[in-house]
C-alpha cells in the first residue's frame, strides 16, 4: 500500500490482519464501494463507475422490484424447505417451465458452488462411475470435491487422478471446433480409463468464462454431448455464468448448442445478488440419489430466496432482458471489432449476448499481452469503468455488464478503450 493516501493504507492494513491470506482486493489501489443501481456502482468519495463485469446483479444493481420482493417477504416469512409455501413453490414450477422437457425436478442451494458439488454427486451415482472432464482453465466453485474440477483454483499441485483436462474449445488444423473438442473429450476417457477410472461426466461452463469465453458456433457442444452419452457419462451444464438471458439466446447456454445436459447448475444471477443456487436435473437420476444420501440444505430455496428469484424471473421477461443482451451484445461486438481496424494489439473479439472476450495481444508475435490487459483494466479504472480478466493468461477482457447496459454504456466503453490504447 505505498503511496496510497493515509487512511487509505490504513483501511487496507486492517483489512488483511483480520482477513489475513484469502483477502483479495481488486486494483493496484483498491476502492470502497457504497451503493450501485442498474449498471452504476459508486465510491465512498461519490464517484461513478460503469460496471462492465459483474454479473451477479444481472438484471441492475439493487433493481427496485428485486428489492421490494426481498423486504417483503422478509417481513412476512423466512424459514427452511419443511414446510408448504406458495412463493417456493411458484418459483419452482416457474423455473422449472423454461427447461426443456425431461428436465422436470430442482433442488435449491445457496452457491454456485453447491450446486455443482451436488451436481457431480448424482452423476457419479447415476453413472455408477468416479471421473470428470473439464476444461483446462475452469472455474466451478470452492468445494473439497469442486475445487478438483477447477484447474485455475489449482496453483501447487495436478488435479486428481479422477479427473481429465481438455482444453478449451478451439479449432485445430483442419478441424471443426465441433470435431477438435469432441476428440479432446473422447481422449480424455480413454486416459480416465487407462487409469482405472470411468466416466461421471462432462462438465462445462457453456459460454467457458474462465477459459476465456468461447461461444462460437453455436452448437459446438453437440458431438462432444454424444462422444460422453456413448461412454455412459452424463452431461453437467454450469449455467452459473452463461444462465438468466446472458448469451442472448433464450435463458440457458446450452439452448445455443442445442444439447439437452442431463444436470443443470445455476448460481450468481438467480437471486440478483441474493444468494442463491439450483440443481435442475430429470427426476430418476434425483430419485436414485436422494436413495443413497438424501439432501438438505438449511437456507436453499428459503421463501425470501425464491421471492428474489422469481422476481428476478419477472424483471427478465417485462424489461426483455435476453433480447437486449442479445441486440446490445451485438452492437457492442460490432463497435470492439471496428476498433481492431485501428489497434493491432485487440486480437480476437467473441462471444454471446452481453458475454464478450477481447484478447490482448502483442502484434509482433501474436502472443497474449498480460500487461497490457492489466494496464486497460487499471487505465479504465481512472477513466470511471469497472473490468476485470479471463482465459488461460489472464490476457483477455472479460466484458459482462447488467443486462441492462444501453448502447450508450456501450459507446463509452469503445470510446474509453480506443482512448487508452491512443495513449499508449
Ligand atoms: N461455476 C462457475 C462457472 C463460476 O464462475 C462460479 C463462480 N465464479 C461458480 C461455479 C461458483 O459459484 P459460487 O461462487 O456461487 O459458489
Amino acid at each position: 500500500s505505498e503511496g496510497f493516501p493515509p487512511d487509505l493504507a490504513e483501511r487496507v492494513a486492517r483489512r488483511y490482519a483480520s482477513f489475513g491470506a484469502s483477502s483479495v482486493l481488486f486494483y493496484e489501489q483498491p476502492i470502497e464501494m457504497v451503493r450501485a443501481r442498474g449498471a452504476y456502482m459508486y465510491d465512498v468519495d461519490g464517484r461513478q463507475y460503469l460496471d462492465v463485469y459483474n454479473n451477479v446483479p444481472s438484471v441492475g444493481h439493487c433493481h427496485p422490484r428485486v428489492v421490494e420482493a426481498i423486504a417483503r417477504q422478509a417481513g412476512e416469512l423466512n424459514i427452511h424447505t419443511r414446510y408448504l409455501n406458495r412463493v417456493v413453490e411458484a418459483y419452482s414450477e416457474r423455473l422449472l417451465a423454461s427447461f426443456p422437457e425431461g428436465l422436470d425436478n430442482v433442488v435449491m442451494t445457496c452457491t454456485g458452488s453447491e450446486s455443482n458439488d451436488l451436481a457431480m454427486r448424482i452423476a457419479r451415482i447415476a453413472a455408477g462411475a468416479e471421473g470428470f472432464i473439464v476444461t483446462e482453465a475452469a472455474y466451478h466453485g470452492n468445494t473439497a470435491l469442486v475445487t478438483e474440477v477447477s484447474p485455475s483454483s489449482l496453483r501447487r499441485r495436478r488435479s486428481a487422478p479422477f479427473v481429465s483436462i481438455v482444453p478449451a474449445p478451439a479449432a485445430l488444423e483442419g478441424t471443426s471446433v465441433e470435431e477438435s473438442f469432441a476428440a479432446s473429450v473422447e481422449q480424455a476417457i480413454v486416459e480416465l480409463r487407462a487409469r482405472g477410472v470411468g466416466l461421471a461426466a462432462l462438465i462445462v461452463d457453456t459460454i467457458f468464462s474462465s477459459d476465456g469465453i468461447y461461444a462460437d458456433p453455436a452448437g459446438f457442444l453437440r458431438e462432444a454431448a454424444g462422444v460422453v452419452k456413448r461412454a455412459g457419462g452424463l452431461l453437467i451444464a454450469d449455467e452459473v455464468q452463461p444462465g438468466f438471458g446472458r448469451t442472448g439466446g433464450g435463458l440457458w447456454g446450452f439452448e445455443r448448442h442445442g444439447v439437452t445436459p442431463d444436470i443443470v447448475t445455476m448460481g450468481k444471477p438467480m437471486g440478483n445478488g441474493f444468494p442463491m443456487g439450483g440443481v435442475v436435473t430429470r427426476s430418476e437420476l434425483l430419485k436414485r440419489f436422494c436413495e443413497e444420501t438424501g439432501y438438505f440444505n438449511t437456507f436453499g430455496g428459503n421463501p425470501v430466496a425464491a421471492a428474489a428469484g422469481n422476481a428476478v424471473l419477472q424483471v427478465i421477461e417485462e424489461e426483455g432482458l435476453v433480447e437486449r443482451s442479445a441486440t446490445v451484445g451485438s452492437y457492442l461486438r460490432q463497435s470492439l471489432r471496428s476498433l481492431q481496424k485501428s489497434h493491432a494489439e485487440i486480437g480476437d473479439v467473441r462471444g454471446a449476448g452481453l458475454f464478450l472476450g477481447l484478447d490482448f495481444i502483442d502484434p509482433a508475435t501474436g502472443e497474449p499481452d498480460v500487461a497490457l490487459a492489466s494496464h486497460a483494466i487499471n487505465q479504465m479504472k481512472q477513466k470511471g469503468i469497472l473490468i476485470g480478466a479471463a482465459g488461460k493468461y489472464g490476457a483477455t477482457l472479460k466484458i459482462r455488464p447488467p443486462l441492462c447496459f444501453s448502447t450508450e454504456n456501450a459507446d463509452f466503453f469503445s470510446a474509453t478503450l480506443d482512448a487508452i490504447l491512443k495513449a499508449r
